[in-house]
């Protein structure tokens, strides 16, 4: 650890800014990170330092930190035409393209998109269309919205109601008629001699008693990601889109796939809905859309949510909703080239290629005593530590377990992330053979220090 110097970048970080989802003691101990550049899968620190980043930066910077092409498509929209918004009938000519685009290679014989800034401000509007929609329909009184335990679906007060996590208590979140059901998570939530197709097969009745008990006329949409992200990487158990999938459409309910994540080929599928077989009624789409290189969402409507608002909202004249910078044709542009770099120029292949090793070194680390689970899809991963494989007890809250090993990763030059009792990976789909063995090597050696510390 180097001092951390008064005049630095990392203590002007620390004295100016104010950090999200940070452990702030870790960080006045340890000092900020201050990063300076990328290059493919690496970033540099202020003091020169490497780091392979492990999480694509926050799952999104797939095509690496310097890609040419989307540097170049970036840099030829703002000679072009810098900015524009989406109001009034008004759009730039990329968004129309990357609209096109995007219904294009969804898994939507035909469908609207709709524009965001982020992934949380996404699934606000897709609630905002819901209730939207119920209303102008003349059942305003469709609006509870369910979703899952440990479910991620963003922080804004509507995305925050949905997200399955603890710690929006503190916030007197969630706003009343949102509902989270178990989490599909068949390692963790199984009971004692429960079959995984038990397990599913629970989930679903749960869902039917929720439908019964709160009625299917109050109950506006159901989310889910495919692979829950942020939960601590959680692939849905056995069956259950296909268990959940036919009760959601009896009683009318929409599906909507949160394919923030698991959108444009993380899964191995180009959608995580491909991945697991089902097909939702929309799809909340961000991170991976730009490769990072600009923020943007979208939300991209099948053809009856399609049809139903259209119709909703020229019986009132408009859809009162939108962001300034809803549709940015710099986003566009790169949105544009980031889907042709994903699709076109080789990087779902190569995370299909990878996918085989990046399992098997999951596989080989989960074979520590202190490792009770490795779970993932395509190149999306976890480890959970537990300080008894047998009954799967986790270690006690105050070890800070994960933390201290994704610290331990940072101190060799490896970035990854802690999640609850679990250490995520999330590598850029651009990852070489070699880049996949130093992550793993790296990530062993913290493993071994920091649970040999702990073991004593
Ligand atoms: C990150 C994430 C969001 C929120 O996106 P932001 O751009 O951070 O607002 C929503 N849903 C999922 C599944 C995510 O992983």
């Amino acid at each position: 650890m180097t001092e951390t110097l008064p005049n630095s970048l990392s203590a002007l970080a620390e004295k100016y800014s104010f950090f999200g989802f940070t452990d702030l003691p870790t960080v006045h101990r340890r000092g900020v990170v201050v990063l300076t550049h990328g290059e493919g899968p690496y970033v540099f620190d202020t003091e020169g330092r490497r780091y392979l980043d492990a999480n694509s930066g926050l799952w999104n910077m797939v095509a690496g930190f310097d890609h040419p092409g989307l540097i170049a498509a970036a840099k030829a929209q703002y000679d072009r035409f810098p900015g524009y918004h989406a109001f009034f009938g008004r759009m730039a000519d990329q968004t129309v393209r990357l609209s096109e685009r995007l219904v294009e290679v969804s898994p939507f014989p035909r469908g609207r998109v709709f524009y965001t800034n982020s992934g949380s401000e996404a699934n606000d509007t897709m609630v905002k269309m819901l209730w939207f929609l119920n209303h102008v329909e003349g059942k305003p009184e469709r609006r509870k919205i369910l979703t899952r335990k440990n479910a991620y679906h963003g922080v804004t007060a509507v995305a925050a109601s949905m997200t399955g996590k603890p710690y929006n208590e503190l916030f007197g979140l969630p706003l009343p008629g949102f509902i989270h059901l178990t989490c599909p998570h068949y390692w963790r939530e199984g009971r004692p001699g429960e079959s995984e197709a038990e397990f599913t097969q629970r989930l679903a009745e749960e869902l039917e008693a929720v439908i019964a008990r709160e009625g299917a006329e109050t109950i506006a949409g159901f989310f889910a990601e495919p692979v829950m992200g942020a939960g601590g990487v959680i692939p849905p158990s056995a069956g259950y889109f296909q268990a959940i999938q036919p009760i959601l459409k009896e009683h009318g309910i929409p599906l909507i796939s949160d394919e923030v994540i698991c959108g444009f080929g993380r899964t191995g599928e180009v959608w995580g809905c491909e991945t697991y077989g089902f097909m939702p009624d929309a799809i909340i789409s961000s991170k991976c859309l730009t490769a990072g290189f600009f923020p943007m969402g979208a939300v991209i409507l099948g053809p009856e949510l399609s049809d139903r608002l259209e119709n909703a909202a020229e019986q009132v004249e408009e859809f009162p909703h939108g962001f300034t910078a809803s549709g940015h044709p710099v986003g566009a542009a790169i949105a544009l080239k980031a889907i042709d770099v994903i699709l076109e120029e080789g990087l779902l292949e190569n995370v299909r290629r990878l996918t085989p090793a990046f399992e098997a070194g999951l596989r080989r680390l989960a074979e520590h005593p202190n490792i009770g689970e490795w779970r993932g899809k395509g190149l999306m991963g976890a480890l959970e530590a537990v300080s008894d494989k047998e009954t799967k007890a986790p270690f006690p809250a105050e070890l800070s377990v994960s933390e201290r090993i994704a610290n331990a990763c940072t101190d060799h030059g490896l970035i990854c992330r802690p999640l609850g009792q679990s250490i995520v990976l999330c590598p850029p789909f651009i990852m070489t053979d070699a880049q996949m063995a130093e992550m793993f090597e790296k990530l062993e050696a913290a493993l071994t220090e920091v649970f040999a510390e702990i073991n004593g």
